[in-house]
């Protein structure tokens, strides 16, 4: 067998016009475009480039989008109460506060400070809650991204049995309430896992979202599963080079496999498209409109 290749990057691409589309509707019913604010602590390494990524992209889809980047040695105080302006602003719908942040600032306080319903990476306590609790929220973008993949290539997710491996508040976790919620059997296996191979091969669905470099093998998968691999890995390629990997061994699964996301090319695309889809649904649902159902 060999799997299908599942094109994050096309399906991001064709996820970022509609709602582009959306924005140009909900400026025609509003008067204004939805507003994101990025805030960044800091000006270096790889957050530097994603918040460079996600303003071009707000832009790009038509939305009013701000950076806010603060010296790395910004208190605690001061970036609580840039928190509170953007919360008091009416204009601004989607507020991210770019991770990591420094040690001396306490990461769960300032996502606490942000105002839920504006709060577009869905990391506040109010709105895990919520996606525990199978209600509407506003879902971290990476997990969302993959059901997304999931539901366009296998249509209804019910009764299938689904293997998380991570267990993190940003993928692991919320990717197996957004499951749960399809009705899939879900296991949420982690680093404490015994016997992580038998588990994964039970899977009609894995998620891997670990962080180790090609860590699920060819064999670990059940002919004909769905394979999304989540994880991001930078390997020696010889030569003084480097490329990216995922945390599956695409060569390998992919010859058993139904169908599988590369890496580069798969989830990673998604996640900023979903996070100017949050950044939409929250307009609308800030505006009384309809909810948004991209
Ligand atoms: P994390 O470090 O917070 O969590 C990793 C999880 O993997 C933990 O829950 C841990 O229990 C589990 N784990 C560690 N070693 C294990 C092992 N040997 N066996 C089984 N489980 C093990 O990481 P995270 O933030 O959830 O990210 C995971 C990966 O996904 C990283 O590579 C990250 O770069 C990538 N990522 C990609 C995107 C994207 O947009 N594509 C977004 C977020 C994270």
């Amino acid at each position: 067998m060999k799997a299908e290749r599942i094109d994050g990057k096309a399906f991001a691409l064709a996820l970022r016009t509609r709602v582009a589309a959306g924005v140009s509707s909900f400026r025609a019913a509003v008067g204004r475009a939805p507003g994101l604010s990025v805030v960044l602590v800091g000006d270096e390494g790889p957050s530097a480039v994603y918040v460079r990524a996600k303003e071009k992209a707000s832009a790009e889809a038509g939305m009013r989008g701000a950076v806010h980047r603060m010296p790395a040695e910004i208190s605690q105080d001061a970036l609580l109460a840039l928190v509170a302006d953007l919360n008091a602003d009416d204009r601004v719908d989607g507020i991210l506060v770019q991770l990591p942040l420094p040690s001396h600032i306490d990461a769960t306080a300032v996502l606490t400070a942000i105002d839920p319903d504006k709060d577009v990476d869905g990391f506040h306590p109010l709105n895990a809650g919520r996606l525990a609790l199978g209600e509407r929220a506003l879902t971290p973008c990476t997990p969302l991204g993959c059901l997304m993949l999931l539901k366009a290539q296998l249509g209804d997710l019910a009764g299938m049995e689904a293997v998380v491996i991570g267990r993190s508040n940003i993928v692991g976790k919320p990717m197996a309430a957004l499951l749960l919620a399809e009705s899939c059997t879900v296991t949420i296996a982690h680093s404490r896992t015994r016997d992580l191979a038998q588990v994964v091969r039970r899977a009609d669905i894995v998620v891997a979202a670990v962080g180790r470099a090609e860590m699920v093998r060819g064999d670990w998968v059940k002919p004909g599963a769905c394979v999304i691999d989540v994880g991001i890995n930078r390997v020696d390629a010889g030569g003084g080079k480097t490329r990216l990997v995922g945390d599956v061994a695409y060569d390998e699964v992919a010859q058993v496999a139904g169908a599988i996301t590369p890496v580069p090319g798969g989830v990673g695309p998604m996640t900023i498209a979903v996070l100017l889809r949050n950044t939409l649904a929250a307009a609308h649902a800030r505006a009384g409109l309809a909810a948004l159902e991209i």
